[in-house]
């Protein structure tokens, strides 16, 4: 068998599938990883289970849907492949079906700005994207329309899908949903939450551009 290329990368996708599922974040062999390399992406091989997934499985892909080896891709490459052709920053993705952000999902409603945190994707809400089949264009396509802007959608009748400029933080972002739909969940459960206006995101979104950094660790 041919060396395995991307070795370190493969088992990151794997460790970050472990991970969703170890937290709660994801279950089953829902959801699915995907990380850009030069010439397409390595992707989750479609309905296995994450505790069984070795490196070998782990799939590349091309951008015109073509892979190689014995392991069908994940059934929502179109959805990883199109981040990645129509997203530049995007190194990662994380497709989850986390249970409050697909709960909303369900309601086909977007996440508002109950919370100042909803700039974390990027914009003054985090929007919910039509129902479309799962593993379908038309299902990427109703999916790049709820990400003009942002970096994060619900999909409806779904779940949630996040990308990054790495696996971690693609993994953090989809964890930052969920906890922006529990939070709106438990706050429409006990009333009418206040939305914030589109001049004070603005202000957010300027002051998030800072947020983080730290002269003694340049990270943002
Ligand atoms: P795969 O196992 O094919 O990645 O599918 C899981 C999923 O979440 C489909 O939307
Ligand atoms: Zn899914």
């Amino acid at each position: 068998m041919a060396r395995l290329t991307h070795l370190a990368l493969r088992n990151e996708i794997i460790a970050a599938c472990l991970e969703m599922n170890a937290s709660g974040l994801n279950q089953g062999t829902s959801g699915n990883v995907s990380a850009r390399v030069k010439g397409g992406m390595l992707i989750t091989p479609s309905g296995v289970p994450y505790k069984e997934m070795s490196p070998d499985q782990i799939v590349f892909v091309k951008p015109d849907g073509t892979w190689t080896g014995d392991w069908r891709p994940s059934s929502e490459w179109r959805m990883h492949r199109d981040i990645y052709a129509g997203r530049a920053e995007a190194g990662a993705v994380v497709h989850v079906h986390s249970t409050h952000a697909t709960a909303l999902s369900c309601l086909r409603q977007a996440i508002p700005a109950f919370h100042y945190m909803v700039a974390v994707a990027g914009g003054h809400d985090v929007r919910c994207a039509r129902y479309e089949t799962f593993g379908t264009q038309a299902l990427s396509d109703a999916m790049l329309e709820a990400l003009d802007g942002r970096t994060a959608c619900l999909l409806g009748n779904h779940g949630q899908i996040a990308f990054g400029p790495s696996i971690a933080k693609a993994l953090w972002l989809a964890g930052e949903i969920e906890t922006l739909a529990h939070q709106y969940a438990v706050a429409r459960g006990l009333g009418f939450p206040v939305i914030l206006d589109a001049a004070e995101m603005d202000r957010v979104l300027a002051a998030f551009k800072d947020y983080g950094r730290q002269p003694a660790r340049d990270t943002a």
